[in-house]
């Protein structure tokens, strides 16, 4: 999975615009692997005509509420995400984490009701950088997956994509080398086959972020445990967009 994070970036028609150089120019999505994209709620929509048709393309919301339906005013929730024909929400970003004190607690319940609706939650964790010099980052991870993930039956698990974004790579250009990703991604993947077999630990997609860009795509897409991307600033400009869905592997 290549996933675009538009995060709060651009109007209305530069979005239709990025959307449009996007398609323009050549790329290929083999038959099991998929170009996402996360955009402001508003634009939602328009992404979608803009993309309707393409195979093996999706929308992402950035966000949602915990409930159902109610007096929750400036909130979305899933099932008007599922009215639009929204199949995947982006969870638990650090940025929602920091600045909107999201809990991994609240998010196991946004995780459960993005189930109910069948919406793929991308899940994300990852740790900051006063716990990776203190290299505690392992057990961090293992805190997040366990409180936000765990109660949930293998089944459920294989509807979520879990994408592992270390705070410190997230928009600073420091990339985690490809060892370090790989390293996460492998912890991950053993929690996860620990707790739930390694049938099902293999079948989760689970996917690098922080300072993916065309320069350094096809290395970390290379590494065995990491199946794909989640982008941010690379994410708005189409030829390294492009760039990072051709380094799929
Ligand atoms: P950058 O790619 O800008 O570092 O952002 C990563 C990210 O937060 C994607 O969700």
């Amino acid at each position: 999975i290549a996933a675009a994070n538009w995060k709060m970036n651009l109007t209305l028609s530069q979005g239709e615009q990025l959307l449009k150089d996007i398609q323009s120019k050549p790329h290929t999505l083999g038959a099991n692997q998929l170009a996402i994209f996360a955009v402001p709620f508003p634009y939602l929509p328009m992404a979608q005509q803009q993309l309707a048709g393409k195979q093996n393309v999706f929308i992402a919301a950035q966000n949602c509420y915990s409930k159902k339906s109610g007096a929750y005013t400036g909130e979305v929730s899933v099932e008007m995400l599922q009215s639009l024909g929204i199949s995947y929400v982006v969870l638990g970003h650090s940025e929602r984490r920091e600045y909107f004190q999201e809990s991994n607690q609240f998010l196991a319940e946004k995780i459960n009701i993005c189930l109910e609706y069948n919406i793929h939650p991308i899940f994300c964790c990852g740790e900051p950088l006063s716990i990776r010099e203190a290299n505690t980052q392992n057990a961090f991870v293992a805190k997040q997956l366990e409180e936000s993930l765990y109660h949930l039956s293998a089944e459920q698990l294989k509807q979520v994509v879990i994408a592992y974004e270390p705070i410190w790579a997230i928009g600073t250009g420091k990339t985690a080398t490809s060892a370090q990703a790989q390293e996460m991604h492998a912890f991950i993947r053993e929690q996860l086959t620990a707790k739930y077999g390694a049938a099902t630990a293999n079948e989760i997609t689970i996917l690098y972020g922080g300072s993916v860009k065309a320069a350094n795509a096809g290395e970390i897409f290379g590494q065995p445990d990491v199946d794909g991307g989640l982008v941010g600033g690379a994410s708005l400009i189409a030829d390294e967009f492009v760039a990072i869905i051709n380094a799929l592997k």
